[in-house]
């Protein structure tokens, strides 16, 4: 659950701010990915964890709101949903502290749980809020069945050859793939040169998200750019997680992973264009719309 202020200024150590707005918005990369999933018409089942308490009623209560299946998402008596507390200043600027919680007790008995669920799926799509032993299990398990798996490698964090192999795709963003890599990136060149790398170590496709001019989609045949619709941008909050989500549902959807990328680039910048994480995502029919009024500019 993401909780924010709004002040004139940050406090500074030992200060008291009196805020002007506050707001309390459901958010978290994995459950973002799932509403917009959803939203663009997918069969979604979410597993993860929240605390037994009010923030945890109201996560589930958001998700089933989207149509997504909650039945995985484990109830924890010991802790308490995670949060993130968030402290914007009359600039934009913020300062974020988040308390994981029950993020960091999910287990892999919960993937277990779920089994029959992720079997009979199109793709798995995992993000590293979570501990990164439930990602790879979860991921092991997923190519097991032949389920597709993608993995937005967020936050940064490496990885072990392991999950990197078996991803059948990756989409870090650029801080992501720099880790990834070791590798600067600093223009496109960079970027393409970075995402080859990652794919040389052994994940088969790699979709690098760079901001507004779209993605590089990296396989073992191929390097190419595909660009982002131009947008006037007025908040970028939860355009990776339409990016991610589009992408999997496109290939879900068995279209080709350029196509695929380049409707994700359609879903990043519709979120660009609105304020918010899960209400910027859009539904099927608003994307639909606004490709078409973009492509008939
Ligand atoms: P993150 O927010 O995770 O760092 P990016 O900034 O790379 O990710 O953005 C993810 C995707 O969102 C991009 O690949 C692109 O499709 C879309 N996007 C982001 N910013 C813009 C923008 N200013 N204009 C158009 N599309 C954008």
């Amino acid at each position: 659950m993401d909780l924010t202020v709004k002040a004139e200024t940050i406090p500074r150590i030992g200060e008291t701010v009196l805020g002007k707005e506050f707001k309390m918005a459901p958010g978290g990369k994995g459950a973002n990915q799932a509403v917009a999933a959803a939203k663009l018409g997918s069969d979604v089942t979410i597993v993860g964890r929240v605390g037994a308490d009010f923030y945890g009623d109201r996560l589930i209560e958001n998700a089933e709101h989207y149509g997504i299946n909650t039945e995985f998402v484990v109830r924890d008596p010991e802790t308490y949903t995670g949060i993130a507390l968030i402290m914007v200043d009359k600039k934009g600027n913020n300062i974020i502290s988040v308390a994981q919680g029950a993020d960091s007790r999910c287990t892999i008995e919960d993937v277990d749980k779920a089994e029959n669920t992720l079997r009979t799926s199109s793709v798995l799509l995992v993000q590293l809020e979570i501990p990164i032993s439930v990602v790879e299990y979860a991921m092991r398990k997923a190519s097991y069945y032949g389920v597709r798996t993608i993995l937005n490698p967020a936050p940064a964090h490496k990885l072990s050859k392991r999950i990197m192999h078996d991803a059948f795709i990756l989409i870090p963003n650029e801080r992501e793939a720099e880790l990834l890599s070791g590798l600067r990136i600093t223009d496109i060149d960079s970027a393409r040169k970075a995402a080859k790398r990652i794919v040389e170590e052994g994940t088969r496709n790699v979709v690098l998200t760079i901001g507004k001019k779209g993605a590089i989609l990296a396989t073992r045949e191929e390097v190419v750019r595909v660009p982002a619709p131009r947008v006037k941008a007025i908040d970028t909050t939860g355009a990776g997680d339409a990016f991610c989500a589009a992408l999997a549902v496109s290939v879900s959807s068995g279209r080709n992973l350029k196509e695929s990328v380049g409707f994700a680039n359609w879903a990043g910048a519709y979120a660009t264009t609105k304020v918010g994480a899960q209400e910027a995502l859009p539904s099927l029919k608003e994307l639909r719309r606004f490709m078409h009024e973009r492509n008939s500019i």
